[in-house]
């Protein structure tokens, strides 16, 4: 670590995205409080948690937006992107319409931002092997077409929901560090 950099914090703002019941709230509730929660979630009017991530010894705080149900309305508005440096994604593997979508959430995501975002497709729901509709190599190859990092996960079985999150905020906490240096 830099004696510079030593007494600095950094928060950095992050968006989950994807159609409605993809798993957004519910891999937030993992993340954040190591909870699942069987039927979709009621807003509780949080507009987004916090949670502390060590980067290189460094504490990083990750400011992760939740859309709240928004986006059942097609109505995420524009200061829900305002300084957001990083993207979650979100399909349902079980579901190929929501995998479909990704192209739309991108565009979207492109209009509204004022900064380059880091972005991560996440193809959540990994655990309904025998309702599964998107392939991994699918999902792997959209990813690299969009310049995206990819990862499955699973909100109910806690699998990879960790490094989606630390994978983002290391990647973005790296490109800053390189800019400041
Ligand atoms: P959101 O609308 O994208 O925020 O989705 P929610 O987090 O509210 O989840 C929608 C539904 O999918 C709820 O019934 C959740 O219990 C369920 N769900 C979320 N994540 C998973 C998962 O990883 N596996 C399974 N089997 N169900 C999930
Ligand atoms: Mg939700």
């Amino acid at each position: 670590m830099d004696e510079e950099d030593s007494g600095q914090d950094y928060i950095f703002k992050i968006v989950l995205i994807g159609d409605s019941a993809v798993g957004k709230s519910n891999l937030l509730a993992r993340f954040v409080r190591n909870e699942f929660h069987p039927n979709s979630m009621s807003t509780i009017g949080v507009e987004f948690q916090t949670q502390t991530i060590n980067v290189n010894g460094k504490e990083v705080k990750a400011q992760v937006w939740d859309t709240a149900g928004q986006e059942r309305f097609r109505a995420v508005t524009s200061a829900y992107y305002r300084g957001a440096v990083g993207a979650l994604v979100v399909y349902d593997v079980s579901r190929r319409h929501t995998f479909d979508r990704i192209g739309r959430w991108l565009e979207e995501l492109q209009t509204h931002s004022d900064m380059h975002v880091v972005t991560v497709l996440v193809g959540n729901k990994s655990d309904l092997r025998d309702a599964r509709e998107v392939s991994t190599d699918e999902g792997r190859a959209l990813a690299e077409a969009h310049g995206m990092f990819f990862v499955e996960t699973s909100a109910l079985d806690s699998s990879n929901v960790k490094p989606a999150f630390e994978t983002l905020v290391r990647e973005i906490y790296s490109i800053l560090r390189r800019k400041v240096s």
